[in-house]
């Protein structure tokens, strides 16, 4: 088949091969594969309306043991500048989001061994009972695992209780590539690509939403990223269980592994080639926070519908070397000036029009 007639194919719903993928991914213009994506986009969306949410990101600690060489932002334990917040510090945080409209807050942070699941439990309850509005999006499948280790538990298990005792949804985070030669380069001490999804799976089969993300640009191939999308897809066949996918570019400048940021070119095929392979995955969120607001709004022509959320504060990224930041006010105006009226979700995608601001 032709580049053009496999675009053709993708951009009506059609299923792409890894081989289609990678030979897309390599062969086709960038504007051609963009405004396949985004006719796919139009079809699968055809209001004129862009989403995002209110929400924040509490990075509780940043004592870890596991170490991942793209990572600026973890301590190792013991080490002096490791802090961990208290629950009341924790508190604060979630008030001063929600007092701003927030209805998301996700509670992530490096994998520290020295909290145990009735430190998240009884967190999570407090924030469940104080703040009813916030949906509690949060933890990495990384920390669901350190969890297991610390309570000689299974993740199924961790994740019940947790559930139980106010998680409503789980992010995508922690998957960066799920190729094992690039995690045996990047981060040695996660789990390995099949735990990854394994916890994914539990997750969505236990009721609970999550996101896929894709950290690229570090060290891998671009099959590999095909790669990564294939195992999503196929995960999504199974359960239908990931909302959004989320695909988003390695901060390199404060971390070990170093590297090049990539292009936002890249960027953006990365973004069409997602909305294309990922046929059965509802939403593709534009992730402003590493390329930046501008990018973030071309990302609108290339196959996302979500802006992803205000992120009023977060350390991770900003640590790697990241300086974006957005307000509503920005968010909506990069939005309106696409052609498109922006709508506040929650966490589940129901559309909260009364929330706007006022224009
Ligand atoms: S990316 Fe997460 S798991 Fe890896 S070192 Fe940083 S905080 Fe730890």
């Amino acid at each position: 088949m032709s580049v053009a007639s496999l675009l053709d194919h993708a951009a009506t719903g059609g299923r792409l091969s890894v081989a289609d993928g990678v030979r897309l991914y390599r062969e086709a213009p960038l504007h051609e594969l963009g405004a396949a994506a985004h006719y796919r986009r139009q079809m699968l969306y055809p209001e004129p309306v862009v989403t995002y949410v209110i929400d924040t990101t509490i990075n509780y600690t940043n004592i870890c043991n596991v170490h991942c060489t793209f990572c600026a932002f973890f301590r190792p334990e013991k080490h002096a500048e490791g802090y961990t917040m208290s629950h009341e510090q924790v508190l604060d945080r979630v008030k001063w989001a929600a007092d701003q409209g927030a209805t998301q807050i996700m509670i992530q942070g490096g994998v520290n061994p020295e909290l145990d699941l009735s430190w998240f439990e009884r967190l999570f309850e407090r924030v469940r009972r104080e703040f009813p509005e916030v949906d509690i999006h949060s933890l990495s499948v990384s920390e669901i695992n350190g969890l297991a280790k610390v309570e000689g538990m299974t993740a199924r298990e961790v994740l019940e209780r947790l559930r139980d005792a106010g998680l409503k949804s789980l992010p995508g985070a922690g998957a960066e590539v799920l190729v094992e030669r690039v995690r045996q380069r990047i981060s040695a001490r996660k789990i390995v690509p099949d735990e990854w999804i394994g916890i994914m799976r539990d997750a969505q089969l236990l009721g609970l939403p999550t996101t896929a993300t894709m950290m690229f640009g570090s060290i891998e191939r671009d099959e590999e990223r095909i790669e990564h999308l294939e195992v999503i897809r196929s995960l999504q066949d199974e359960t239908g269980g990931f909302t959004a996918f989320i695909p988003w570019y390695y901060v390199p400048y404060a971390t070990p592994l170093k590297g090049q940021e990539a292009t936002g070119l890249e960027y953006l095929r990365v973004l069409a080639l997602s909305r294309l392979y990922l046929h059965n995955i509802p939403h593709l969120q534009a992730s402003w926070l590493t390329p930046g607001l501008k990018m973030g709004q071309l990302a609108l022509f290339y196959g996302c519908d979500d802006m992803g959320g205000t992120i009023l504060e977060e350390r991770v990224v900003h640590d790697a070397g990241s300086t974006n930041t957005a307000t509503r006010t920005q968010l909506e105006n990069i939005i309106r000036q696409a052609g498109y009226t922006p709508v506040i979700r929650d966490t589940y995608w129901n559309l909260r029009p009364e929330m706007a601001l006022a224009t």
